[in-house]
This record gives C-alpha cells, sequence and structure tokens, in this order.
C-alpha cells in the first residue's frame, strides 16, 4: 500500500495535535511530510524531532534561528516567513494537506495546495467562508477532493457517503449553545474573557472556543456547508442540541433523515477525512445511550447571539459580504480576548463593518485580500 504524504499547517494546536496523534497510530498508512506552526517554535520543534519531517515551517521569522539551531543535525528543512507555506504545500511527496491553521491566513496556501493538485482535509473552515467559490471552484478544475474536519460537516459528508445522486433536501447543523446559552443581552455585558473560554463539551483553540460563545462559529459553518455541499441558504438550518451528540443531520428529499452521532472527540472526523472512504479501527471511548437518557433540542436565540443572523445575511448577500464579516470578526475576537472590548461587541463591531462596506459580486483573490485589510481596518478603528 502506498503511504500517504500528510502536511499539517498549523499542527501544534487542537487540531494539529490530534491530528498527530491520529498519524502516530497508522504509521504505516501515512508519511508526515510537513508541519507548520505560527509562533509555538517549542512545541514545533518537539514534534520535528518525534516525526522527523521533510520540512518545517515555522512563521513567526524571529523564531527561525531557534528552529534551525534546535533541527540542525538532523534531516529537516527549516523555513518562515508567509510565502514558505505556500511552498511546502506544493512539494511532490505531499499528497494531503490538513488545513489546521486559524483564520484568513489559510486562504493562499489552500489555494496554492489545490492548484498544485493536492487533497485538502478542511479544518480551516475561515479558507470557505472567506472565498468559498474560488476555492470550491478551483478544487473543481484542478479534480482536488476537499474533505471535511469540521465535526458537522463530516456528519454531513458521513451521512451522504452512499447516497450517490440523491439530492439533499436540507442540513440541520447542530450548535452546543456554548456556555451562555439561554442568558440575556443583560447577563452578557460583563461575560469575562475567562468564562468565554470554557466550552462545554469541545477543548479547542482560543478563536473558535470565543467564535463559539457568540454563535459565530456556526454561522461561519453555515457559509462552510453551503460551500462544501452546493447548497442554497434555505436549506441550511441550525438547532440547538446542548449535549453535542448529534454532530449534524441530512435530510433527503423523500424526507428521510440521516444523522452522525458519537462522543465528541475530533480524531474522528479528523482521521475519517484523512482515511476516506475506509473506517479504521479505533480505541475511542464509545458512546453509551444510558449515560444521555435525553438528547434536547432548541432553537437558537438570535436575538441575543445576533452573529448567526450576521452570517446567514452575509450568505444571502454574497460576493465579498462573508470575507469582510470574516475579517471584523478576526480583529473583534482578537481585541475581546485582549480585554479591549466587552463581550456583546464583538458582534456589535462586526455588523457596523459589514454595514460600512458594500460587497463586490465575483470578486478574484486579489479582491478577497483588498476587501480583508479594509474590513480589518474599519473594524479596528471601531475598537479604540
Ligand atoms: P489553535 O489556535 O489551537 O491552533 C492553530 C494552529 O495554527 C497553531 O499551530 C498555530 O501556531 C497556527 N497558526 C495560527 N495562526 C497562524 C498564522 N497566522 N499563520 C501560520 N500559522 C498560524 O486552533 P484550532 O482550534 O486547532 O483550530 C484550527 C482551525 O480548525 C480553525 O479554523 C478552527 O475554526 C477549525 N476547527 C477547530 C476545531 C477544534 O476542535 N479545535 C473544530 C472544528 C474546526
Ligand atoms: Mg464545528
Amino acid at each position: 500500500m502506498i503511504k500517504k504524504g500528510i502536511a499539517i499547517l498549523g499542527s501544534t494546536g487542537s487540531i494539529g495535535t490530534q491530528a498527530l496523534e491520529v498519524i502516530s497510530n497508522y504509521p504505516e498508512l501515512f508519511s508526515l511530510e510537513v508541519i507548520t506552526a505560527g509562533k509555538n517554535a517549542k512545541l514545533l520543534i518537539e514534534q520535528a524531532l518525534q516525526f522527523q519531517p521533510n520540512s518545517v515551517v515555522i512563521s513567526e521569522e524571529s523564531l527561525y534561528d531557534e528552529v534551525c539551531n534546535a533541527l540542525k543535525d538532523h534531516p529537516i528543512h527549516v523555513y518562515t516567513g508567509e510565502d514558505a507555506l505556500c511552498q511546502v504545500v506544493e512539494s511532490t511527496q505531499v499528497n494531503v494537506v490538513l488545513t489546521a491553521l486559524v483564520g484568513f491566513a489559510g486562504l493562499k496556501p489552500t489555494l496554492r495546495a489545490i492548484n498544485a493538485g493536492k487533497d485538502i482535509a478542511l479544518a480551516n473552515k475561515e479558507t470557505l467562508v472567506v472565498a468559498g467559490e474560488l476555492v470550491t471552484q478551483a478544487a473543481q478544475e484542478k479534480g482536488v477532493n476537499i474533505y471535511p474536519v469540521d465535526s458537522e460537516h463530516s456528519a454531513i459528508f458521513q451521512c451522504i457517503v452512499g447516497e450517490f445522486h440523491n439530492k439533499i433536501e436540507k442540513i440541520y447543523l447542530t450548535a452546543s449553545g456554548g456556555p451562555f446559552r439561554g442568558w440575556s443581552r443583560d447577563q452578557l455585558i460583563n461575560v469575562q474573557r475567562e468564562q468565554a473560554l470554557k466550552h462545554p463539551n469541545w477543548s479547542m483553540g482560543a478563536k473558535i472556543t470565543i467564535d463559539s460563545a457568540t454563535l459565530m462559529n456556526k454561522g461561519l459553518e453555515v457559509i462552510e456547508a453551503k460551500w462544501l455541499f452546493n447548497l442554497k441558504p434555505e436549506q441550511i438550518d441550525v438547532i440547538v442540541h446542548p449535549q453535542s451528540i448529534i454532530h449534524s443531520i441530512v435530510q433527503f428529499e423523500d424526507g428521510s433523515m440521516k444523522a452522525q452521532m458519537g462522543l465528541p472527540d475530533m480524531k474522528l472526523p479528523i482521521q475519517f477525512a484523512l482515511t476516506y472512504p475506509s473506517r479504521l479501527k479505533t480505541d475511542f471511548q464509545r458512546f453509551n445511550f444510558l449515560d444521555y437518557p435525553q438528547l434536547s433540542f432548541e432553537k437558537p436565540n438570535v436575538e441575543v447571539f445576533t452573529n448567526l443572523s450576521l452570517a446567514f445575511q452575509a450568505m444571502e448577500t454574497g460576493g465579498t459580504a462573508a470575507c469582510v464579516l470574516n475579517a471584523a470578526n478576526e480583529i473583534t475576537v482578537a481585541a475581546f480576548l485582549e480585554k479591549k472590548i466587552g463581550f456583546l461587541d464583538i458582534a456589535a463591531i462586526n455588523q457596523k463593518t459589514m454595514n460600512l462596506i458594500s460587497s463586490k459580486n465575483n470578486p478574484n483573490l486579489n479582491d478577497y485580500i483588498a476587501f480583508d485589510k479594509e474590513a480589518r481596518n474599519v473594524a479596528s478603528s471601531l475598537i479604540l
């Protein structure tokens, strides 16, 4: 059997480290070719020493020397800088690129990987939110597969495998509701960073954890689903399911619904994205019905968690609208994490930024880069 060469962009993060666990369980199936990190040189070095990849990238240039020194006795290439991410994914040894870095930074390397004919295991949902049209078109042209890693989208993907040309009538993305489910706007005014960073069911990176608390994560996932599964906005619905056992649901044209369920564990969707169409035996913890005598469902409160409505609005508008929303949200989440703005300011500034920048249709890559920059400037100016 030919081993799959894997590149992990963002190997030191929550998805990246779990992907390394999966890969290390199947040394006969995978060869780890590339790992990259933003600033966490220490963990990147540890991972490189353990896995001996062909190349590593540390994006933060000031840390380049540290990584080079630590790996100098090993046959490992070390690179730095923005362009390096785009180059390493093109390596002939790489077959699949797992995009596990955060935000807009994933867009260029993902496009470069697609253009080089590499399959994508996509965790970096922001890439599809920002430029879903461009990315899915490029993938189609190159005959490249985009396998979802996000648990909801993996669930939908698992439900439609084997359905051939049966049409999807509708999908339901499930949402845990985050740590503030049921809270009023008044209660949310004084929410602190530490409270927002405590997700009830999943342990994830800081940005997505805040996005989960504001429901922006679900909004981003709605747009991600539109592009992954070629759906119209009215075919996508969100249902709050606090136990996070049902990971999402597909409804077909005959009314039949298929759901994918299991205990929340990102290793499963990561593994399925890397081994599709096979399911490999794991020792992941199994679900016990009696531990969950009730699975419950609620409507999301979009009056309080307005980010979810903003995402639907951006999806309806199309063009660069979702790129603008994503950029504003990257700025506001970072500002909230730095304690510069309050919890409710995140959605308020996102909305103001969207209102101030009109959308452009049929954008190309340069348009996305320009709109991303402008939205960051506008959102930053609203923070001061
Ligand atoms: P994280 O913050 O834990 O890790 C991010 C990784 O990317 C780290 O290795 C970091 O060094 C690197 N990185 C961050 N910014 C970078 C930049 N500008 N340039 C280069 N490298 C950079 O994040 P995470 O929770 O693993 O999430 C990664 C992606 O996967 C996000 O898009 C997130 O929405 C998505 N996702 C995560 C989960 C989860 O359970 N963590 C679930 C579904 C989807
Ligand atoms: Mg998700």
